[in-house]
Order: structure tokens, then C-alpha cells, then sequence
């Protein structure tokens, strides 16, 4: 029996490992990954497709990793199932492996809406690094690409096939790009930018059906939007969202709702089962709940606290929000936590903006406390707004002040500096 079994090598998964090994640097360990090559960086596919990163400059940890850390690296393996009362994972091709302490930590997949013509040649997805690699291949004989889904995802694919000379047409369901991390202004801004890097933006509508070329019904010659109007291209790119690999323990006993329930330690209800990352849902400080948050720095932080919790060191998860940095088009944008408060809430919203310089900031306050902020163009400053919203700093007098040019850590009182670098 191995003491631990981990599935899915990808960034959740290594955090386990490397906690793990602080404490136990014996104990056998096996890592089952579909994924051949699981320790590139997910988000920098697009820089990949780009070609501004290569294999080498994706990979965060190199290829003596699993040998360096004594694990038992099952790569190009699959998981297709786990018996939780014999303590098993059966795999691809029948055999098993037995487990003391397991940690699901699969991610999650594409969401692929069905639409007719789908199944064509030159449909990829963009959140796998061998699709992306596929889709990459063809691009020197491709002209022009439809994206399906203004999200983060579909944005990045949008800018590394733009950088790449395809001529591109985004289609967003919603009235607006990025309408998830930003509130209507910032998605404008955002919105203008593509467009001058020569993106054709067209929200409210989506691709109902995919049409083959004149001279091979196989291939992707164009799409036919709601509206009737005809888009020619030679690829098209689904990118509408991810959702949670859940498959190996629905139907089991372990707690599911749209993730893997996962408490503060990151243990599921089945003893000795933990899991993290965007498989799981977990504590969410700002909602003072769990909710699914599919973001890189907290797959490797929950991977962290549950591997030092299967190796018996006691650590919690201080939780994460929604939160994403980014740059698109030499756009720099942070958002994090709420930025479209309800109107019926008592919240404050101070904004500034300065539409010549593409400079965009808002940050709602609750009772005096940050909630959430956007700030666009200028991201200097965004870690102390991240630690006063984490740390629920009540602000004061100082709110007033936030927005001004001259606003720094040093305006901030000596009290206020130190609740807002208190480590919970
Ligand atoms: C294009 C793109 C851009 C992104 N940009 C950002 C960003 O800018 N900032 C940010 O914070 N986040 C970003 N993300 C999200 C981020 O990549 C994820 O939150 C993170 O990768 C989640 O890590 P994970 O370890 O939970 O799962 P994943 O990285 O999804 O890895 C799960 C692994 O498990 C394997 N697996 C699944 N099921 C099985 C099984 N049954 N058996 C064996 N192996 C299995 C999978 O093959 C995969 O290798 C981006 C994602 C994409 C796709």
C-alpha cells in the first residue's frame, strides 16, 4: 500500500508533493497524470501559442522533479476509478493502486456547449497543452479564427492568435467581454483595446452552427451566428468556461456540489480524501463560504495545506476570492473580490478615471472594510488594496485618501499597517 496516492500532477498536485516532502521524505508516493508533461504553466498556453514561451520557459518545475522529490510518477495515466472502502484507484487498463491518505486534485475541463458542426476539423479548446499544441500547427496555414466566450480564456486566445496574424472575431453572449472579473467601464476599456489590436468584438450573440469549407465538408470554412450573419474562418477556439473533473466520485460518498466540498484543511467528508484546486470548492473569504475558485495561486496553495495535512503537520487554508491579474495587449488589469455591488447593499464605490491614459480604478467598501477593487492601467498599488480586503482593515478616515495620487503604504497608520499584515 502506498501512503499516499495523488491524481492530477498539474499545479495542485505539485504543492502536495513539495509539502509532503517537507515532512515525509520517505513515505512512497504515487502521482497518476493523464497529462504526459504535467508541470507547465496552464496559463501561459497562450504565450505558448504566441510563441513568445516554449515547452522549456512553461515548465515551473524542471524534468528531474519527480525523481528529485522520490515519486513514483505515473505520467499518461489515467484514473478510472476509486473504491474509498478498499482504499484503491483503479486505472486505464486495470490495474490498482492502494492509498493510505488520497488527494483528487484533476482540475477541470472545458465546458463544450453542443453546436452543430462541432465535431469538425479545426474545433479546438484552449486549456490543454497538446491541444493548444495541435491548434498551433495549423496556424500557418490559417488566415482567421472565431473565439467562442469573452472570458479570461477566450481573451487570451483571442491575443496569441491576434499575435500570431490571424484576424480574429470574438463572440460573447453577454452585453460584454471579461463580464465576470470586471464591471461595465472597465470591460469598455478593455473592449476598445481589442479593438484597436484589430479584434472584432460581437456580444450578445453566440455561434450556432459550424459549416464545412466548399472543397472538404470536414474542415472549418465558417460559423452561422444567432442572428443569421455568416463568419468566415479557419479555426474556431471554444472557450466558454472549465468545469470541475468530478467524475471519479460522483455517486460516491464524497460530498459534491458543483466542486468537491473541502473544509479548511482541505479534507473532503471520506476520511483520509482530500482534494484541492478547481476540482475543489473551498473557503472563500469574502463570501465566508466555499465556492469554486479556478485560479493558479490557490491550486497551489490548497495542494500545500492538504499535503502537509496528509503527512500529519496541521495546516489551514486561509482561503482565497476571485481575483485575477492579467495583461492583455500591454493592458494591465488586477480585479478582485465584488465588483458590481448590488444596489440595495449599503456600499460605498470610489472611482477614478482617466479615460486619456487608459487608467481605470473603483474600489467598493462595506461598513467602511474593501470588498473588492478593479484597477486597470495602473496596477502599481493593487497589494495593499489585496491586504487591507484580507485582512477586513477597517479604514476610517484614510478611505478618503485611497484614490489620491500620493496614496502608499506610509499614509496608512501604524495600527492600520498591522492589522493588515497579520497572517490568518
Ligand atoms: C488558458 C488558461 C489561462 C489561465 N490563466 C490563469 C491566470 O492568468 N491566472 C490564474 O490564476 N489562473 C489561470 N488559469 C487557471 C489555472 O490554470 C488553474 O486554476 C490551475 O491550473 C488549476 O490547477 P489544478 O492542479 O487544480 O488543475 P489542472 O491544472 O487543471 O490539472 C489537473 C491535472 O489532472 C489531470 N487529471 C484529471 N483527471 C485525471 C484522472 N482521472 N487521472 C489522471 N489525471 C487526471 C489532468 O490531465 C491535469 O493534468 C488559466 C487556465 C487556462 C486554461
Amino acid at each position: 500500500m502506498s501512503k499516499y496516492v495523488i491524481i492530477g500532477g498539474s499545479v495542485g498536485g505539485i504543492g502536495a508533493v513539495e509539502a509532503i516532502r517537507e515532512v515525509d521524505p520517505v513515505g512512497e508516493l504515487i502521482v497518476v497524470s493523464e497529462e504526459p508533461f504535467p508541470q507547465y504553466s496552464r496559463p501561459m498556453i497562450s504565450e505558448y501559442v504566441s510563441r513568445e514561451a516554449t515547452l522549456e520557459t512553461m515548465k515551473y518545475r524542471g524534468d528531474k522533479f519527480w525523481k528529485k522529490n522520490n515519486v513514483q510518477a505515473l505520467k499518461g495515466r489515467t484514473a478510472v476509478n476509486i473504491n474509498f472502502i478498499k482504499k484503491q484507484v483503479e486505472l486505464d487498463g486495470g490495474d490498482t493502486v492502494e492509498f493510505e491518505k488520497l488527494l483528487i486534485a484533476t482540475g477541470g475541463r472545458p465546458f463544450v456547449p453542443r453546436i452543430e458542426g462541432g465535431e469538425k476539423d479545426g474545433v479546438f479548446t484552449f486549456t490543454e497543452l497538446s491541444t493548444a499544441e495541435r491548434m498551433a500547427s495549423r496556424l500557418e496555414k490559417s488566415e482567421s479564427a472565431v473565439v467562442i466566450g469573452g472570458g479570461l480564456i477566450g481573451v487570451s486566445a483571442t491575443e496569441a492568435l491576434v499575435k500570431r496574424g490571424m484576424k480574429v472575431t470574438l463572440v460573447e453572449l453577454k452585453n460584454k467581454i471579461l463580464n465576470l472579473i470586471l464591471d461595465e467601464t472597465a470591460s469598455e476599456i478593455a473592449e476598445k483595446v481589442l479593438r484597436e489590436a484589430g479584434v472584432t468584438i460581437i456580444t450578445g450573440q453566440t455561434v450556432q452552427q459550424i459549416i464545412g469549407r466548399k472543397d472538404n465538408e470536414n474542415a472549418v470554412g465558417r460559423v452561422i451566428m444567432t442572428d443569421g450573419k455568416e463568419i468566415s474562418c479557419d479555426l474556431v477556439v471554444v472557450a466558454i468556461g472549465v468545469i470541475p473533473r468530478t467524475e471519479l466520485v460522483k455517486g460516491t460518498d464524497v460530498k459534491l456540489n458543483r466542486g468537491i466540498l473541502v473544509d479548511r484543511f482541505m479534507r473532503t467528508n471520506v476520511p483520509d480524501v482530500y482534494a484541492c484546486g478547481d476540482v475543489a470548492e473551498a473557503y472563500d473569504f469574502l463570501l465566508n463560504g466555499n465556492r469554486l475558485l479556478p485560479l493558479w495561486p490557490l491550486a497551489h496553495l490548497g495542494g500545500r495545506v492538504a499535503g502537509y495535512n496528509m503527512a500529519g503537520k496541521k495546516a489551514e487554508y486561509f482561503g482565497g476570492t476571485i481575483m485575477s491579474a492579467l495583461k492583455y495587449f500591454d493592458l494591465p488589469i488586477i480585479s478582485v473580490g465584488m465588483m458590481n455591488p448590488e444596489d440595495s447593499g449599503d456600499y460605498e464605490v470610489l472611482i477614478e478615471h482617466h479615460p486619456k491614459k487608459t487608467v481605470y480604478k473603483k474600489i467598493v467598501l462595506d461598513k467602511n472594510v474593501i470588498v473588492g477593487f478593479i484597477f486597470l492601467g495602473d496596477i502599481e498599488k493593487a497589494g495593499i488594496f489585496f491586504q487591507l480586503m484580507k485582512n477586513h482593515v477597517k479604514l476610517g478616515e484614510i478611505k478618503d485618501k485611497l484614490l489620491s495620487e500620493d496614496f502608499g503604504l506610509l499614509t496608512l497608520s501604524p495600527p492600520i499597517r498591522k492589522e493588515m499584515f497579520v497572517v490568518n
